[in-house]
């Protein structure tokens, strides 16, 4: 049995359980302090489980019926006091168990229990022997190139991977004659090499800068600037300047932002290697990644949503690009925000935060228009590119050709004409968005969704864009068995096809999710059209991230429904859409020309849109959602339910309204079926709690939560709560 100075390890486990798990430090192991922040295998139930030491705490007569912990893989906290404290933080803010949060912030490898990866870089060197020796090497062989390549000096593998394709081979070649020899790189505190590329910066460039390199500590630093204005040349200069410090870096991109271009260019310009932490890494790369900076030998890390969590020992300066982009909040398990979770932690770390968008949030806007945080603004294109110039094409009453205006088609052929590029944009992918009886109205609706079905495949499949649902085409209609069953609406697939028609010379690109399963497939199909002269057609996954010189004209083929949707962030949703792709037209030397097709040409948000620009459309919004007491002038929360009754469902949401309890400030709404009743099968409702003042509604939450998860009828739904919402779906 335990002796008496024992202490009692309180862990983390990842269950959906608002509570954590005592158990005693094993008898050999004298406990202390040292046990917050490292992983543990514990006895639970008939098995086991891993999880986090979170705290420790002196042993009672309790202790007696503990048992001891099973094994742990770290010999030292694996979680800084840092990191743990901004992880309880995400815990607390969003009602999350703490031990959901630790499996979120973890990469899966590491919470699983593995030990930490090896991560060190390393780089190839030319022997004394290798310089004699290369005179003699075949020429234009491989070997030859990455001897001569090495002449000035040794070379990182990271660099290596991009500059040539098979060096490894070579490589392997050469050492097997000792003419080459791979060494570790020692990389903490290397001052980064000169910068050859770097452009000199442009007035608001250095003011940025200067903000950034005035003192130290926290400081939030908005940079806003349309795409091609130089926000990403800001960044460079910042990270160099955090390099050269001694201090690591940590990046955020959009997860359709994170391409190998920007990698590239990141690697290219800072001189040391870059990491990167997104989705599409197998489990062993995301630890390594994980783990080079957590052994500090990672300077730079550029990573989507989750990186958010990863350890910074020796942390400078973080960056949110495209701070505005929705990917940034975790839409299912614990519903985080990653830009605001950066935040959190530079002020933890008290380090510069800088964060980069052409249409930033309003919830950031009113943060920089307040005061709290800093404001930069980069005026025009850097490097002399001119803005695009924008058109509305009225197509009230004009016959369209297959959804394309006779001025949209003119524009694209004279685009090819002059060798350029084109893009037509429609964010709806497939062949079109309803299938209509002509005859009676009857429409294809998913039997288990609250929503049309999607027509794809030139019109012979229909499938579900929300249960994934699919079916043939009926060839009559079941309601009146007419054959005048039509397609209505264009999706991406059928505007490829009325293109293809009317343009059969041009070489043209389609790219939407449907033709870009694999996370390169973008890549590709911008290499397959080069500079040639060509028409892409997609959806928004073209509206950002890559830079093509040749894009000279836009279209955007109907706005309508984002017009008149009900989400109250839709009308900054569009308009930050639309800025995005409009700013894909002209970004090098040629001049870019943006068309866009309406029937709403009068409406309030494209005129304000055309006469003043995403901050006088953020202006407006700003005002409305103040007069109608939504954020950033109210705080949300959103507690959903789902089940395969709806009676549950009801009587769910009717318990738990029940438990609050009504207090100054707080506003709920009687229990609601969602906008979108049924889901793949199952029906779904929502309780809104909103409150003008942050703490109102975190104290409400504060009271609420737990006894929600003591509800008998808790047990019959799947439910989540959603704190700072950014869709209300
Ligand atoms: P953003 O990130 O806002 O899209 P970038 O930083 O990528 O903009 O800059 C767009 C282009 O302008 C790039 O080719 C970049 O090299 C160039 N550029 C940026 N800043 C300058 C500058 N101060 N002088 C000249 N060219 C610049
Ligand atoms: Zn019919
Ligand atoms: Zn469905």
């Amino acid at each position: 049995m335990s002796s008496s100075f024992q202490v009692i390890l309180r862990v983390a486990l990842p269950l959906p359980l608002p509570r954590l798990f005592d158990y005693l430090a094993p008898d050999a192991d004298p406990a202390g302090p040292h046990w917050i922040g490292r992983r543990v295998r514990v006895p639970f139930g008939h098995g086991e489980q891993a999880g986090v030491v979170v705290s420790t705490g002196p042993a009672e007569s309790l202790a007696l019926d503990l048992k001891p912990i099973l094994s742990s893989p770290d010999s030292e906290p694996l979680l800084s006091n840092e990191l743990l404290e901004s992880l309880r933080w995400t815990a607390r803010y969003y009602h999350a168990p703490l031990g959901e949060v630790l499996a979120a912030a973890l990469p899966a490898a590491l919470r699983a229990g593995g030990v930490l990866p090896e991560t060190c870089a390393y780089c190839w060197e030319l022997t004394a022997t290798g310089h004699e020796a290369l005179a003699g090497l075949r020429r234009d062989s491989s070997t030859r190139r990455l001897a001569e390549r090495l002449q000035a000096g040794a070379i990182g593998e990271d660099r290596l991977d991009i500059e040539f394709d098979s060096w490894r081979t070579a490589a392997r070649a050469l050492a097997k004659r000792s003419l080459v020899e791979r060494m570790q790189v020692q990389l903490r505190g290397e001052a980064p090499r000169a910068d050859p590329g770097a452009p000199e910066p442009t007035l608001a460039q250095r003011e940025a800068l200067a903000a950034l390199r005035a003192g130290a500590g926290f400081r939030a630093l908005l940079l806003e600037g349309v795409t091609g204005s130089g926000k990403t040349e800001v960044y460079l200069q910042a990270i160099r300047d955090c390099l050269a410090a001694g201090r690591q870096a940590l990046i955020l991109v959009p997860e359709i932002g994170l391409t190998p271009q920007t990698l590239s260019r990141f690697r290219a310009r800072l001189g040391v290697p870059v990491h990167a932490l997104h989705s599409g890494l197998a489990d062993g790369a995301r630890a390594r990644a994980w783990s080079a900076m957590w052994r500090g030998e990672g300077r730079v890390l550029v990573g989507t949503r989750s990186a958010v969590f990863t350890p910074l020992p020796e942390a400078g300066l973080i960056v949110i690009d495209e701070e505005h982009d929705n990917s940034y909040k975790q839409q299912d398990g614990v519903r985080y925000h990653a830009r605001d979770l950066a935040l959190v932690r530079a002020k933890a770390l008290d380090i510069p935060v800088l964060l980069g968008s052409a249409t930033p949030s309003l919830e950031t806007l009113h943060n920089a228009l307040s005061g709290r945080y800093q404001h930069v603004r980069l005026g025009q294109r850097a490097g002399g590119a001119q803005p695009p110039g924008v058109r509305v094409i009225d197509v009230r009453k004009r016959a369209l050709s297959h959804g394309l205006s006779k001025d949209l088609l003119d524009a694209i052929e004279q685009c090819l004409a002059r060798g350029e590029q084109a893009l037509v944009f429609k964010n709806r992918r497939g062949y079109a968005p309803v299938l209509l009886c002509h005859d009676c109205g009857w429409s294809a609706h998913c039997k288990r969704c609250d929503s049309p079905m999607t027509v794809h495949g030139a019109g012979r499949t229909l499938i579900c864009h929300h249960c994934g649902a699919r079916g043939t085409r009926p060839l009559s209609c079941p309601d009146c068995a007419s054959l005048a069953l039509q397609p209505q609406g264009f999706g991406t697939e059928r505007l490829e096809e009325a293109l293809a028609a009317r343009f059969p010379d041009a070489t043209l690109i389609r790219v939407d999710r449907e033709t870009t399963r694999h996370r390169d497939a973008i890549e590709k199909h911008l290499a397959a059209l080069g500079n040639k002269p060509g028409i892409l057609v997609g959806t928004q996954i073209l509206a950002k991230g890559h830079d093509l010189p040749r894009l000279t004209l836009v279209g955007v083929v109907g706005v309508d429904e984002g017009l008149f949707s009900a989400d109250f962030r839709a009308g900054e949703k569009l308009a930050q859409l639309l800025i995005q792709v409009a700013g894909r037209a002209g970004r090098a030397n040629l001049p870019g020309q943006v068309l866009l097709q309406t029937h709403h040409p009068e409406h309030p948000l494209l005129n304000t849109l055309l006469a003043g620009g995403y901050p006088a459309v953020a202006a407006l919004a700003l005002a409305e959602r103040e007069a109608a007491g939504f954020p950033p002038y109210a705080h949300l929360a959103l507690l959903r339910a789902e089940a395969l009754l709806e009676s549950d469902v009801h009587i769910f949401l009717r318990d738990a309204h029940a438990l609050l309890v009504p207090t100054t400030g707080l506003e709920t709404s009687a229990p609601m079926p969602a906008p979108m009743a049924r889901r793949a099968g199952r029906a779904r409702g929502q309780l809104l709690l909103s409150a003008r003042q942050r703490p109102a509604l975190q104290s409400a939450l504060n009271a609420w939560v737990p006894q929600i998860y003591g509800l008998k009828s808790a047990r019959k739904v799947r439910w989540s709560l959603d704190v700072d919402p950014v869709d209300l779906y």
